[in-house]
């Protein structure tokens, strides 16, 4: 090394060293600044500025040389080859240039190593190329030891300075990394002038074009020049960037100082304020004088200054190069607001913390909004939760995005699941499985999907019922959304289907029985016949009514009765076959129907609804047999439609009724006849009063034991327009009916009463009172009122009433019969001795007399029996103390054999017909007379 001082001291002029030094500088510094700017470059323009770069240092290379060679001392330096000389400088830019790209091209270890050898070895080639250049009176003789030196340090700082030069932002480290290139290039050039020793001989000019030193001089300024201008290039650019770099930065402080809606300032590294901005003014209320300074935790509140809050941020920052975070933060007035704030670690350009930038934004508004729409929520997460229905949103993805409780109940699923985010079929497949407690087919999973599946966009779609057996009914009721998503709404409808399944079964089902009503009866009626119309076979209707049904529920209780309807009722049903139905239309009355072809098939069906009867009901110690007429009429000889069809089961249901001993009796054309001819009755009896068509009859009542004439009983009369004189026997019934018997009945009493006001004051008339007229509230006033009405005492009134009247319903006709005789008019029993007889009638009410019915007296000449009944009678009415009248006394015998048994009163035709009233009797005796 101090060889390589006293060569500098020694052999070199110390000015143009420093010179050579000197434009070293300027180049490696130069190339520095150029390559830094082709780092941000591509391509090209890249390629551009790494050539500007390698022409500097190697121009720079190739100057330090030759100016150093020309203060070379020998002073014997004859001149420089022309060829050599350019061949080392074009040799120095080449490799510098190759070098430059190398290492920004590959910063890496590897990449740079290659680069600082081919930049090294630039520099190498260019001194020992430029050394040949040389010609001088001497042989040069090289010291091998300085050689290899110069070339360890011509490659060895080259590395470091590029990697300061590609990877250094700094200016610093440009700065460094111009010295070492500089160091590489001076070391080199003064141990490799250390390397030589001079050999004088004589100058051997070779051919070839020389430059004189004075030339060379001329070439170097003429480089240096270049040089300078490439360097003065250099400046103005980094100078220009420079101003755009301040130009910038100048905009962006005049734009983050006015930006007013957030506030952005810094904070130096301890957290104070460094400087503030508009924002920040408006959103804290600091003015840029106050605020600088100020800690940052005098933004914090208290509570969250006590938590240590600000400090943790600044921390965190620090740490991680960010924070960000909200919370409330005070203003200069003390006020709060909801702040988003970020807090970012600063750095200068060699990495060194310099602070913090802050941003902080109000959000108290969003923040508002975000507990408004989070109250919303809750709300509107309890009126789901409240809803009837079951709710489910699914998003356009076919993913749930919404959900309420009852969706869950409905199903069976566990509240607190999560389903939110499942998809459409996943939510199909959860459903199914929960409620099948098991593996359900992807078929069905399919059908569920489809079902809940995004509904048309037509918000008039109906729900949709799914069906899964009697465990569970769902109405579902899906709607678009304009969004693609939709809703659906699930109602569990079980209890509802089951409920009107219920009311449908009632509706067409018997409550006691369980059998088809009349109305499911009808409608099978018509299926039936509708039927038999297409493939041409008949179709019978029965009408069944039980015979004295009521006498079971009078005399065993309604109990019994219903116990022996639904006995029968299973009865029916168990004989029931393939096409054949049976109902209860009410009360007694039953139906039955069968569709068949031959008469073989209809006979078998009656014979098994008659079997039903054969056998005793109730319990077998007190058990009863229940009779019933059964009447039939077939489709399509006897009816076409369904009400004549049954109408006609009805008719022939009457006949067997009326005939004893007749149990079943088919339809025959004549009934209807008959049925019509009622009909007709019914309707001219409606106006028979008003056309003065009915009278009464008078038939005299006579005392026995002294003869004399005690009353008259009243009898109705009808004289028909066309028919003539019409029985009461015949249209009484048709009144009791029709209801006209109130009508009928309230007239004849009031013609009565006022006929016998007429009369002497000891006789008395009797008028026949009806079970239906019986059955009626009013009666007792109709009563009263007829009496006051026509001033008849009710001491001269008598009613006669039948058993029937008061079997119906016994406590009700009690109470009204009680009720009259109250008035003072007395009751007289019927027909005596028909229908029940029974003594507990008799015993039940006092009765004023007793009538024994016409027939037995009738009877009495042939039949011992009716004698016998007769005499039965007597006594009883003896024994009860209640006198007894004997119907139907028409010879002197009858009359004999009544007071012979001690009968008190008769009436009959031996003592009169029923004829005009005795008034008019009378008077028309006087006329005749006159
Ligand atoms: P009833 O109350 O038993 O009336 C007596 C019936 O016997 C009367 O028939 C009468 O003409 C008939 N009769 C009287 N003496 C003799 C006789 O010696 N020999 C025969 N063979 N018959 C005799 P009528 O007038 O045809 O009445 C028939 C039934 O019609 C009555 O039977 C009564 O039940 C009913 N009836 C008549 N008028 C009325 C009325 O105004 N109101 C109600 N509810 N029923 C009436
Ligand atoms: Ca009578
Ligand atoms: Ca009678």
């Amino acid at each position: 090394m101090f060889d390589v001082l006293l060569c500098i001291h020694d052999q070199h002029d110390e000015w143009l060293v420093l010179l050579a030094a000197l434009i070293c500088v300027i180049s490696t510094m130069s190339s520095v600044q150029l390559l830094r700017h082709a780092r941000y470059l591509a391509g090209y323009a890249a390629a551009r500025w790494i050539c500007g770069a390698g022409v500097a240092i190697g121009f720079g290379i190739w100057a330090t040389h030759f100016v150093a060679m020309l203060g070379y001392d020998p002073g014997v330096i004859a001149g420089f080859q022309i060829p050599a000389t350019i061949i080392s400088l074009m040799t120095a830019i080449a490799m510098t240039t190759m070098s430059f790209s190398t290492a920004l091209a590959k910063p890496d270890r590897k990449g740079l190593a290659l680069a600082s050898v081919l930049g090294g070895g630039g520099i190498v080639a260019m001194h020992y190329i430029g050394m040949s250049a040389l010609e001088i009176p001497a042989d040069i003789h090289w010291n091998q030891g300085y050689v290899t030196l110069s070339l360890l340090f011509a490659v060895l700082p080259t590395g470091p300075a590029l990697a300061l030069a590609v990877r250094g932002r700094s200016v610093r480290s440009g700065v460094a990394a111009g010295l070492l290139m500089t160091l590489s290039i001076v070391l080199l050039h003064f141990t490799a002038m250390t390397a030589v020793r001079l050999v004088p001989a004589p100058l051997d000019l070779r051919t070839g074009i020389l430059m004189s030193p004075g030339s060379m001089a001329a070439a170097i300024a003429a480089g240096a020049l270049g040089l300078l201008a490439i360097c003065i290039a250099v400046l103005a650019m980094a100078r220009k960037a420079r101003l755009v770099l301040h130009a910038t930065e100048r905009d962006m402080t005049i734009l983050v100082k006015g930006i007013t809606d957030c506030a952005i300032y810094m904070l130096d590294r301890d957290g104070n304020v460094a400087n503030w901005n508009a924002g920040a003014e408006r959103l804290k209320g600091y003015t840029a004088t106050e605020a600088i300074g100020l800690p940052l935790a005098g933004f914090y509140t208290s509570h969250d200054r006590t938590e240590g809050l600000p400090e943790r941020a600044l921390a965190l920052a620090a740490q991680t190069g960010k924070f960000s975070g909200e919370g409330f933060r005070v203003r200069r007035d003390g006020s709060r607001f909801w702040a988003h704030v970020s807090i970012e670690k600063i750095a200068d350009e060699n990495g060194d913390h310099i602070g913090f930038a802050k941003i902080t934004r109000d959000m108290s508004r969003f923040k508002e909004d975000e507990d408004r729409l989070k109250a919303m929520a809750g709300h509107l997460d309890a009126a789901l939760g409240n809803m009837h229905q079951g709710l489910c949103l699914f998003g356009p993805d076919e993913r749930l995005l919404v959900v309420n409780g009852r969706f869950k109940e409905i199903w069976g699923l566990d509240r607190e699941a999560s389903l939110i985010d499942m998809t459409l079929e996943d939510v199909a497949r959860l459903v199914l499985e929960t409620r099948a407690h098991a593996q359900v087919s992807q078929a069905r999973i399919d059908e569920l999907h489809l079902l809940l599946a995004k509904p048309p966009a037509d918000p008039t779609s109906s729900p949709v019922v799914l069906d899964l057996g009697d465990d569970l009914v769902v109405s579902m009721t899906g709607r678009a959304m304009a969004d693609g998503g939709w809703v659906t709404t699930f109602e569990d409808i079980t209890e509802r289907r089951r409920s009107d399944a219920r009311i449908a079964h009632m509706a067409m089902h018997d409550a006691l029985t369980g059998l088809p009503n009349r109305s499911s009866f009808a409608h099978w009626i018509d299926a039936e016949l509708e039927q038999a119309r297409h493939f041409g076979h008949q179709l019978a209707a029965v009408m069944i009514d039980l015979d004295r049904f009521k006498e079971i529920n009078d005399t065993r209780g309604h109990g019994a009765g219903d116990a022996a309807l639904q006995h029968l009722s299973k009865r029916l049903l168990d004989v029931m076959a393939e096409g054949e139905v049976v109902a209860r239309l009410g009360g007694d009355e039953f139906a039955a129907a069968k569709r068949f072809k031959d008469k073989a098939e209809l006979a078998n069906f009656l014979d098994r609804l008659d079997a039903c009867f054969a056998r005793p009901f109730g319990p077998e110690d007190n058990c009863f047999l229940l009779d019933a007429s059964i009447g039939l009429a077939v489709f399509p000889n006897d009816a076409q439609q369904r009400e004549q069809l049954l109408n006609n089961a009805d008719l022939a249901m009457y006949r067997a009724k009326a005939n004893v001993g007749e149990r079943i009796a088919y339809y025959e054309p004549e009934m209807d006849e008959t049925a019509r001819a009622r009909r007709q009755l019914s309707n001219d009896l409606r106006q028979a009063i008003d056309r003065n068509e009915l009278t009464v009859l008078y038939q005299p009542q006579h005392g026995l034991a002294t003869g004399e004439l005690n009353g008259y009983e009243a009898l109705l009369r009808w004289q028909h327009p066309t028919r003539g004189p019409v029985a009461p026997d015949e249209f009484i019934p048709i009144a009791e009916e029709t209801g006209e018997i109130f009508r009928i009945g309230e007239w004849v009493l009031r013609e009565a009463c006022k006929e016998a006001r007429t009369w002497p004051d000891g006789l008395k008339v009797a008028v026949n009172l009806s079970a239906i007229q019986l059955g009626q509230t009013e009666i007792v006033e109709i009563v009263r009122g007829i009496l006051v009405e026509t001033g008849l005492s009710p001491m001269r009134l008598e009613l006669e009433i039948t058993e029937t009247a008061i079997i119906g319903d016994k406590l009700r006709a009690l109470h009204l019969l009680r009720q009259i005789k109250s008035l003072g008019v007395s009751i007289a029993i019927d027909d005596f001795g028909t229908g029940y007889s029974s003594l507990d009638t008799l015993h039940s009410f006092p009765f004023d007399k007793i009538k024994i019915d016409k027939s037995f007296l009738l009877r009495s000449q042939s039949s011992a029996q009716a004698r016998a009944i007769i005499k039965a009678v007597l006594a009883l009415g003896q024994s009860l103390n209640v006198p007894v009248l004997a119907e139907g006394v028409e010879t002197v015998d009858q009359l004999d054999l009544l007071k012979e048994q001690g009968c008190d009163e008769a009436q009959g035709y031996y003592f009169g017909r029923p004829g005009l009233s005795p008034s008019l009797a009378a008077a028309e005796a006087v006329r005749q007379i006159a």
